[in-house]
């Protein structure tokens, strides 16, 4: 029997960066994947394809809307989606195998096969051809993820009714894709088809789409996705979703009680993303779920047995593959006997849609729930010379601050690159400045970022420059 001082069961963004984290502090360290290929949902059927699809597809939509502005006159584009899905694939195949390479690199033993509880120190991996290996280990960290959330009267034939995972594969730009739920995959992907040309309909059950989110952004990202010919059925709930051949049917209720009826030929279920513990067999380790399913971990991600700590997905929190890469960290650290702690007011959230969208800290809506008295400052990006060089006029930055103190206490944008920009909000609010910090820092010109300037000016004291 092989024996590890770490064994890390999943091989996303938190059990990669756990298992690195683990041999660099010195651990005999073991991972296993079931699939073939390291990375888990992120790199394989995640962040980086949606990513690459959504590049390419931005791409096309602006060489066949907005290259014209610039003066670039070309024939009427044409779109190739096989070549784009061939491009993703191998934009995440290389990047996979660059978690193999990381692995070797850090002298990480890799076992290919389901990884399941024998004891709290024994992991039994059963490979795919039905062969098993049996690993002691010191310490465990269930890294197992999450899968789609299927909701129970729905049949997904991953055809035509299809989740996340099939709509990175598909061999034809649908006609009509219903998106059902108004979250951020849905969106990034409903956005991704849209571009190609398809009609887009997102059915959501609540009264806003990225409901988690600032209120603010919600209606600013509903405005521009309407102004690209997104259609919105919101406070709707879905009540049957059938395929009669090429057509799918999408039956739902909306708030006045109405029937609404949407006919499309692809459906895509985007309701959310349900933990995976699925033959991990954490019964016979003795680790204790929660009632949603999640793997239940005190404020150190340990377990109810001390020697297995999860991390990311499968444990409670944001489903983001960066709050599981530090989640990974903190483990690894914990385990050294370290000190490490996660700010998890400060894990940025973003959205991939044209124009970006994202966020940290608090939304004005908890904030008021809170009784914080704040002052808000806005700052729009059609009033920054770099949006109206690039032509990418929509969006705003806001910032909330304490309204004695003038620190930062929530930052929301929406426009170009947000989903970069962010960073200096999360920097600011890591090292706790204030609105006129950051009012006060000098920002190159002309850049997006020049909003985050001026929108702290208009938090601390009105005083914003540009507008
Ligand atoms: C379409 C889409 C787009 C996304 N975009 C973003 C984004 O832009 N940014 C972002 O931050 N997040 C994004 N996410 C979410 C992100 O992918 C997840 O939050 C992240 O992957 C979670 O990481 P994890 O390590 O917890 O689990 P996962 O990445 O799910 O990895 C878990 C791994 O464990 C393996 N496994 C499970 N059980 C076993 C077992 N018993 N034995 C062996 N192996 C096992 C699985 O095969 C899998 O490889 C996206 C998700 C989707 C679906």
């Amino acid at each position: 029997m092989s024996q590890f001082d770490v064994t890390v069961i999943g091989s996303g963004p938190g059990g990669y960066v756990a298992a690195i984290r683990c041999a660099q502090l010195g651990f005999k360290t073991a991972i296993i994947e079931k699939y073939p290929t390291m990375g888990g949902t992120c790199l394989n059927v995640g962040c980086i394809p949606s990513k690459a699809l959504l590049d390419s597809s931005e791409h096309f939509h602006n060489a066949a809307h907005n290259f014209a502005d610039h003066g670039i006159i070309i024939n009427e584009p044409k779109a190739d989606l096989a070549r784009m899905i061939a491009r993703k694939n191998e934009v995440v195949d290389q990047t996979t195998k660059g978690i193999s390479f990381l692995m070797d690199k850090n002298k990480i033993t890799t076992f290919e096969g389901v990884g399941s509880f024998e004891s709290a120190t024994q992991i039994k991996v059963t490979k795919n051809d039905g062969s098993t290996e049996m690993i002691e280990s010191k310490y465990t960290i269930i890294a197992t993820g999450s899968k789609p959330t299927v909701l129970p009267f729905i049949t997904l034939d991953k055809e035509r009714i299809i989740t996340s995972t099939e709509a990175l594969e598909l061999k034809e730009i649908p006609k009509h894709l219903i998106v059902i739920g108004g979250g951020v995959i849905g969106l990034e992907l409903g956005s991704v088809y849209k571009r190609l040309g398809s009609e887009v309909t997102v059915v959501e059950f609540m009264d806003k789409i990225i409901p988690t989110m600032d209120a603010s952004l919600s209606k600013e990202l509903n405005k521009v996705l309407r102004k690209q010919g997104m259609k919105f059925n919101l406070s709707t709930g879905v009540q049957s979703v059938e395929r009669n051949g090429d057509t799918v049917k999408v039956t739902a209720k909306n708030k006045k009680g109405e029937e609404v009826v949407i006919e499309g030929d692809y459906v895509l279920v985007a309701v959310g993303r349900s933990p995976f513990t699925k033959g991990l067999e954490v019964e016979k380790a003795g680790v204790d779920l929660d009632e949603r399913g999640r793997v239940k971990v005190n404020e150190h991600l340990q377990t109810n047995v001390s020697n297995i700590y999860a991390i990311g997905d499968v444990v409670a929190g944001a489903m983001l593959a960066h709050k599981a890469s530090e989640e990974g960290t903190m483990v690894a650290e914990l385990i050294a006997g370290q000190k490490p702690h996660i700010n998890y007011n400060l894990i940025p959230g973003v959205v991939y849609t044209w124009p970006e969208v994202a966020a940290v800290g608090k939304t004005e809506e908890q904030l008021k729930a809170e009784g914080v008295e704040v002052k808000i400052g806005n700052f729009p990006m059609r009033a920054l010379g770099r949006s109206r060089a690039s032509g990418d006029v929509d969006g705003f930055i806001k910032i909330i601050a304490d309204a004695k103190t003038d620190e930062v206490l929530g930052v929301h944008m929406i426009g170009a690159r947000a989903a970069d920009l962010i960073a200096e909000a999360v920097v600011a609010m890591e090292f706790r400045a204030s609105a006129e910090d950051i009012s006060r820092m000098s920002h190159a010109h002309p850049t997006y970022a020049e909003g985050m300037k001026e929108a702290a000016l208009d938090a601390t004291a009105k005083i914003a420059i540009h507008f």
